[in-house]
């Protein structure tokens, strides 16, 4: 499954400005921590970014990357502007898919219940427009419009726990509509007993004692522990 993210504006397009906020640093902020999140606990997919950084970038340059790429959704995040509140999300207002209603509905409802979380935001709705990166996109595509940028609701958009929530809820929205299989937890890995880096080894002496068996306990702990061990006289 592969999953195109976009960020919107950036480059020497900072979206909506206000509250000593700019809206590219927020979509940024934003799609990296929906990309970390789904990074560290899910498998069975690939993603990209329409910018890793902040270049400037067409609409078309971002349909053109999802639709080459071949993704199988789009999720673009933008910050409203225009003095209201809350959160709303938009999918294209010509003809649409099901599965694009469906990708709105579950992500919609996971990023408005993780607002939520932090105080009373109002939920302006699930709507349509004719934005381009929607109705270019070949893929399922939504756009977020995360909280308005210039009105009470920067005080959620300044909190970092916020922004990383919204974040989140991006990516598990798309865990649902995608059926992403978790990760597994990993086993601890025996750490090296050496590490070698200009050529030189270290050893770390992890205790001294008088009475070998006091160093023999210590070192079965060490070894249940995954550490190789061995005691020296
Ligand atoms: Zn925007």
């Amino acid at each position: 499954m592969k999953i195109m993210w976009d960020k919107g504006h950036g480059g020497n397009d900072p979206g909506a400005v206000a509250n000593g906020l700019q809206e590219k640093q927020l979509t940024h902020k934003i799609v990296e921590y929906a990309m970390a999140y789904l990074e560290a606990n899910y498998t069975g997919f690939e993603q990209r970014v329409t910018r890793t950084g902040d270049q400037t970038l067409t609409l078309s340059q971002r349909t053109d990357m999802a639709n080459a790429w071949g993704a199988d959704v789009f999720i673009s995040t933008h910050v409203n502007a225009g003095k209201g509140t809350g959160f709303e999300s938009y999918i294209y207002n010509g003809g649409v898919s099901s599965q694009t209603v469906a990708l709105q509905n579950v992500l919609h409802n996971e990023i408005l219940t993780a607002m939520r979380q932090f105080g009373n935001i109002t939920d302006r709705g699930k709507k349509r427009a004719n934005y381009a990166v929607l109705r270019e996109t070949k893929m399922p595509a939504v756009l977020t419009e995360n909280l308005f940028i210039d009105s009470n609701d920067a005080k959620y958009l300044k909190n970092e726990a916020f922004l990383k929530a919204v974040g989140e809820a991006h990516a598990r929205g798309i865990v649902k509509f995608l059926g992403l299989p978790r990760k597994e937890k990993t086993q601890p890995q025996p750490k090296p007993q050496q590490k070698v880096s200009d050529g030189k080894l270290y050893r770390v002496q992890v205790g001294a004692f008088a009475d070998r068996k006091n160093a023999e306990q210590i070192a079965e702990e060490l070894k249940k522990k995954g550490y190789p061990v061995y005691i020296a006289e």
